[in-house]
């Protein structure tokens, strides 16, 4: 399929480029030392993901440990209630850990195991992605530090805990705000030191190439799965496809099946309290082209151009940016990047429960949310929404802040 003058049969193939770039948006802005690395890391990649060793070994842990396919499930009582439309889910709440972070956790941990790597480095802010990539540590027996800031190990406790466990040594980050950023920054600079003995693994389609590249294949077994699994189930593709966004790894699995299609791909950013700076994290809809973390993307920037304050309900989706591929997308307008409010999230979250007896990550209700939107304007036909994780993680935040409705 040819949209807007890309090739969309050989799109996969053909980006990134060389230097990781999706047109103007991705690359790697790093220091010397850390290119190095990247480089070591894309070469290890392009030689190891075409072994029908590492092929085969990634197939057999998605079956045999993360329980791999997930099924879609269609949501016939809440589809009733909407009218014609009809509403499917992609079940990441079912992989192993409860989201979808696992897929490209795993395979960036087998990626360290060929390339001869003893440990995995990685930053967390809710401690979603130090849980997913604590998991495929002790999987593989490699070792495994978890930078995280002060503040929100307090906040994160079970999280922290759940690291522990997995034999994760969580390392305590107080500099400045001691929040995400400052954890960023102090994996980075363990990394410089540790590149020879370890790799760093970014959790989302996010930072320097090659991780957007390799995130999204990572994830793009969602896709795969799915487009074969809707077309059994019903004969045809759906007419939309929906994903929230916020690095965009769980969008870029889902999407990556459907975006030769002729499918309209809507990707979900949350709005938070409303539109001001600060109030919400929707970079793609309210940034401006800008480097951040070593790519180039479309970010949120305060007055001086360094990388703004946001909000969301949703901890997995509060980032100032997002991957570089969707901003190429957006760009290019073959996925529509759309905002829903916390409120409208909540109300989600609570209706899919009760309807359906699925209860979602906030994350994941943003997409149930805006999914519900567009069956209320498109009247009539199907759509597929990317439900990236389970909410056990978000009930005692929904408790203190909402209550049981
Ligand atoms: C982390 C997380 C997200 C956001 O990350 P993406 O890279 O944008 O997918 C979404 N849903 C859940 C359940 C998460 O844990």
């Amino acid at each position: 399929m040819n949209f807007n003058g890309i090739d969309f049969d050989t799109y996969l193939k053909n980006y990134p480029n060389e230097e990781g770039f999706f047109g103007k948006y991705g690359g790697a802005y790093i220091s010397e030392d850390l290119k190095k690395a990247m480089e070591e890391i894309t070469e290890a990649y392009f030689t190891i993901c075409k072994s029908s060793k590492f092929i085969s070994e990634l197939r057999r842990i998605r079956r045999e440990f993360q329980g791999r396919p997930t099924p879609i499930s269609y949501l016939e009582r809440l589809s009733g209630k909407l009218g014609n439309v009809q509403l499917y889910v992609k079940r990441e709440d079912l992989n192993h850990t409860g989201a979808h972070k696992l897929n490209h956790c795993m395979g960036e941990a087998l990626l360290s195991k060929y390339m001869g790597k003893k440990k995995v480095i990685a930053e967390t802010g809710a401690g979603q992605h130090g849980v997913a990539l604590a998991t495929a540590a002790a999987y593989f027996g490699l070792e495994c530090d978890i930078y995280m800031g002060a503040v929100d190990i307090k906040k994160q406790a079970p999280n922290v805990a759940r690291m522990k466990i997995l034999g994760a040594n969580v390392i305590e980050v107080t500099e400045g705000l001691a929040t995400l950023k400052e954890a960023v920054d102090a994996a980075f600079k363990a990394y410089a030191n540790e590149y020879k003995d370890a790799i760093y693994c970014i959790g989302s389609v996010l930072g320097p190439h090659p991780f957007p590249m390799m995130v999204r294949d990572f994830q793009s077994v969602v896709g795969i799965e799915a487009r074969e699994q809707f077309v059994g189930m019903t004969g045809e593709l759906p007419d939309a496809v929906v994903a929230c966004v916020g690095g965009g790894s769980n969008a870029m699995g889902i999407f990556s099946g459907f975006l030769n299609d002729p499918v309209d791909i809507y990707g979900v950013e949350p709005l938070g309290r409303g539109p001001a700076l600060g109030d919400h994290a929707a970079s793609l809809k309210y940034g401006t082209e800008g480097i951040m973390h070593g790519f180039n993307s479309i970010m949120l920037k305060d007055e001086n151009g360094e990388p703004a304050p946001v909000y969301s309900v949703a901890s997995g989706l509060d980032y100032p940016s997002s991957g570089p591929e969707h901003a190429f997308l957006h760009d290019l307008g073959r996925v529509k990047y759309d905002v829903i409010s916390d409120d409208e999230t909540i109300d989600a979250f609570f209706e899919l429960s009760r309807l359906e007896g699925i209860i979602p990550a906030i994350e994941s209700a943003h997409a149930v949310a805006y999914g519900i939107k567009l069956a209320k304007e498109m009247g009539k036909g199907s759509i597929l929404i990317n439900l990236s994780g389970r909410g056990d993680k978000d009930m005692d935040y929904i408790i203190e802040h909402y209550g049981i409705r």
